[in-house]
């Protein structure tokens, strides 16, 4: 992946800016890249659809090229796609914390039990584990042996099954493990997958957790996995986060995963990142320096006003797509529309206005005919020119007052 993405970055090699032409190349580059890792296909388009459309609205940052811009892009929505955030493990208010695992033959399910231990054993929990796995005695022995090593006690019952036991094992695996849950009520249900069995694992991950309900995965040989599918799709194709991944054999190959790491891991470029990182940072805070100083000086004028309010508007229709996903709409989309409407209404007064006015606004509260002309000329009302004015010298007073409460100073009371 890390190669296939590499080539992205060179056709960018020399561009002044990213465009939608210069960066068709790059996606195809990026498109194959994620496909050869075994990403699966809605997920691939989804991702490069993002990254084309940040790409092409992101504004210029002095210094930093466009293929160190599109690696930050790309970064970005790599954690994004993996859940962005570290997923906790959840423990019970009152103790036991049951945890469940379970998964197919052979994906490393025995071995995730005593490196848990390890783990939880480290942080000052302690912990039991119970072979579960009566059908194959051989497990069970393991699982004492692993749990000896790592020093946590194993609860064993029952070793002797009956061979018909094992085929009802085969029969409804689905269901035994749907019983056990109900019996055990465990705080977290955890599928164990195996990294190397690509975009199959995140069907897998979908399948349990339709069927049984699973609060998470843990990926194990990301060691072995080269092409690094499996960590990108479980999140996105199943809703569910990877909590841990196994990196190798040893008790101690274990540990949370960390989107951001793991992006980080596949691009190589941590470099690159840092530095676009500082330079966007340096970036903010000179736009906000240069804000406050406006501000201060009582500079803020229709231009700022515009950049404000287009700000607030593209974070409308951002709120409008997260809207979409269920239990998290708030804006409705009447709000959305009535915003985008006020928006035009405002940016159509402010391009009636003179270079001048704009950058003076005084000029406008001073002179009806000024306001009378503005009117005219965008065909809106003269009470809708006035209200405008007058909605910026508000707007004036609110971040003064605003910035005095930032600085310790007092707040001014508000004249009429
Ligand atoms: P189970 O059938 O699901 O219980 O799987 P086991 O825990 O017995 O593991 C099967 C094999 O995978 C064993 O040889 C383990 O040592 C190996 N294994 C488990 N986790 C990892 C891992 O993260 N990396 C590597 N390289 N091997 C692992
Ligand atoms: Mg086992």
């Amino acid at each position: 992946l890390t190669s296939g993405l590499e080539a992205a970055w060179t056709k960018l090699k020399g561009e002044e800016v990213l465009t939608k032409e210069n960066i068709v190349e790059p996606m195809r580059d990026i498109r194959r890249a994620l496909l050869e890792a075994d990403v699966s296909l809605p997920v691939v388009r989804r991702f490069v659809q993002a990254v084309s459309d940040q790409a092409v609205g992101v504004g210029l940052i002095r210094g930093v090229k466009p293929d160190q811009q599109l690696v930050k892009i790309v970064h970005d929505e790599l954690v994004k796609l993996m859940g962005g955030e570290v997923f906790e493990l959840v423990f019970s208010k009152s103790a036991p914390t049951v945890i469940l695992l379970a998964g197919l033959q052979g994906v490393g399910k025995t071995t995730v039990c005593a490196k848990l231990a390890n783990y939880l054993k480290k942080q000052g929990k302690s912990c039991m584990l119970i072979a579960g796995d009566v059908y194959r005695p051989a497990a069970i022995d393991q699982l004492v042996i692993l749990g000896e090593q790592v020093g946590v006690p194993v609860y064993t019952e029952g070793t002797e099954v009956k061979p018909s036991e094992i085929a009802k094992q085969d029969k409804g695996m689905m269901d035994e493990l749907k019983d056990v849950k109900k019996v055990l009520n465990p705080t977290e249900v955890l599928l164990v997958v195996d990294a190397m069995t690509g975009q199959e694992a995140a069907a897998l991950v979908t399948t349990f957790n339709v069927e049984i309900g699973i609060t998470g995965a843990i990926l194990t040989k990301l060691d072995g996995d080269s092409r690094g599918g499996a960590a990108l799709s479980v999140k996105e194709v199943s809703g569910k986060p990877i909590k841990l991944v196994g990196r190798g054999e040893r008790m101690e190959d274990l540990e949370p995963f960390y989107p951001d790491r793991m992006a980080g891991r596949i691009l190589g470029m941590g470099d690159v990142l840092s530095f676009v990182e500082k330079a966007q940072e340096v970036m903010r805070q000179e736009d906000a320096e240069e804000l406050q100083k406006k501000i201060m000086s009582a500079k803020f004028d229709f231009n700022d006003f515009l950049k404000q309010t287009r700000a607030v508007a593209r974070m409308g229709s951002m709120t409008r797509v997260i809207g979409m996903i269920p239990g998290m709409g708030k804006v409705t989309p009447a709000q959305v529309r009535e915003a985008e409407k006020n928006l035009k209404l405002m940016e159509s007064m402010i391009e009636a206005m003179t270079p001048e006015e704009r950058e003076k606004p005084e000029l406008l509260a001073e002179s009806p005919q000024r306001r009378k002309r503005v009117a005219q000329d965008c065909g809106k009302t003269e009470q809708q020119v006035s209200q405008l004015v007058a909605q910026l010298f508000q707007m004036r007073v609110r971040m003064k007052n605003l910035m005095g409460i930032m600085e310790g100073g007092s707040i001014p009371t508000l004249s009429n």
